[in-house]
Formats: structure tokens, C-alpha cells, sequence
């Protein structure tokens, strides 16, 4: 069975899976619902926690869709033209690289469409070549909004380590306790004092204007 979307919203809505957005995926959204760069943050956009490599109590921050995402209507999504790379990325950047062993092996029950599938070698190719795509205009698009943060001291780390709750949450396991410990460093983030980041994010689009794609590689399927 090739790969389809079952639009079951798992990818939209795990709040343990950060959903990382640039600049150009703000200015994209931003033209696409007609609505300010301001109104995005207060619904679908913030600083939010990215859990560095290997760890799941040290995250560095970024800007991310808040989860779950608020564009989903029911199960769908409603800025679909419109979605983040990261959001056009998935599963194709993990179909593109798995072999089909790996595929087999694949046991993840919260994502069904990945499962029982069985992927050509044309189709395998066709989803790299998506992929390498995406990756260029998602490097060049995640260096300026890395700028931006770096110039405003938003780049931060949030180690929860030393939080009071923390045994008791590192006693948990899977999903839950993952979800628990972004929670967690999403609660550490909103309480410390922010600048204007709509403003300064509405700012940066302006001035990066040129590396901001308009137009992005049709879905493979
Ligand atoms: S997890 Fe898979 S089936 Fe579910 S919405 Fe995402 S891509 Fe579609
Ligand atoms: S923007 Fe669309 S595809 Fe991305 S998380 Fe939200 S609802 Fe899902």
C-alpha cells in the first residue's frame, strides 16, 4: 500500500512534537488568512521549546506553531496552501530516507499512515527530490529567523532539570511524560519577560524580504 494521507491530525496535534516555523512561513500564513503578523502570534505562533539532541529535559528555544495547531478545522488543515515547511515536509522527509525494512519495522501507532506501506523506488526518488527542495528554502529561511533571535537574546536554553517537579515527572514514561516535560518548559518560557516579538518578527519579514520564497514545490502526492 503506497503512502496517503488519512487525515487523522496526529501530525497537527502531538503537543510533544514541536512544530518549528520561519519567517517566510509567517509571511506566507500571514498573506494567505489575511491577518497581521500580531494576530498570528496571540493564535498560532510564540517562543517555543525545541528539545536539544538526546535530551528530553534541555531545550533551546525557536519559533514554533503552538500545539495543538490552531489552523486545524476538525482534522484537516485549514491553511493547507499555506501550512509551514515543516508541515510540508512530513512524513517525506522520513519516507525519502527509510527503506522499506525500516518501514516494516515502523510501530508508531499514533502515526497510522505510516504503516503497512510499502514505497517504490520512483516514488522513494520523488519524494527526495521534494525533500532536497524544501531543505534549501528551510535552511535559508531558518539562518534569518535564527538571526533575528540571536540579535534579541530569544536564542535561550531552558534546562527544567532543577524544576521541583521534575522527579516526579522524569518517573513517567512515553508519550505523556513527554508531553508533561514540554508543558513544563512552555510554562518556564511564558514566564520570563518577552520583547515585542510580533513587532520584531513583522520587522525582520521586511527586511529579509528577498530570501523569503512566494512559491514552494507542489506536494508529492
Ligand atoms: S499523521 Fe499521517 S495520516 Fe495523520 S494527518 Fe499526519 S500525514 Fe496525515
Ligand atoms: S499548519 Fe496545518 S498541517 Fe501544520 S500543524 Fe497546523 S493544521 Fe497541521
Amino acid at each position: 500500500m503506497p503512502f496517503s494521507c488519512l487525515h487523522c491530525g496526529a501530525c497537527c496535534e502531538l503537543p510533544e512534537t514541536q512544530i518549528a516555523v520561519t519567517l517566510g512561513d509567517i509571511r506566507r500564513l500571514s498573506r494567505h488568512i489575511g491577518k497581521p503578523v500580531a494576530e498570528l502570534f496571540r493564535e498560532r505562533i510564540g517562543l517555543r521549546p525545541f528539545a536539544v539532541d538526546g535530551s528530553c529535559t534541555v531545550f533551546k528555544t525557536g519559533l514554533g506553531l503552538r500545539i495543538p495547531c490552531a489552523s486545524r478545522e476538525g482534522r484537516r488543515c485549514a491553511v493547507y496552501p499555506a501550512r509551514p515547511l515543516n508541515c510540508r515536509l512530513f512524513p517525506f522527509h522520513l519516507l525519502a530516507r527509510m527503506s522499506q525494512e525500516e518501514l516494516d519495522a515502523f510501530d508508531d501507532p499514533a502515526v497510522r499512515c505510516m504503516q503497512g506501506i510499502s514505497i517504490s523506488a520512483e516514488e522513494r526518488g520523488k519524494y527526495r527530490r521534494y525533500v532536497e527542495r524544501l531543505a534549501d528554502i528551510l535552511a535559508r529561511e531558518q539562518a534569518a529567523t535564527e538571526a533575528l533571535l540571536k540579535e534579541h537574546g530569544l536564542l535561550r536554553t531552558v534546562d527544567i532539570t532543577t524544576h521541583e517537579d521534575i522527579s516526579r515527572l522524569c518517573a513517567g514514561s512515553g508519550r505523556e511524560r513527554d508531553r508533561e516535560l514540554v508543558r513544563l518548559a512552555v510554562r518556564m518560557i511564558e514566564g520570563q519577560p518577552l520583547p515585542d516579538l510580533p513587532s520584531l518578527v513583522a520587522e525582520a519579514i521586511r527586511r529579509h524580504a528577498k530570501t523569503l520564497a512566494d512559491t514552494l514545490p507542489p506536494n508529492p502526492i
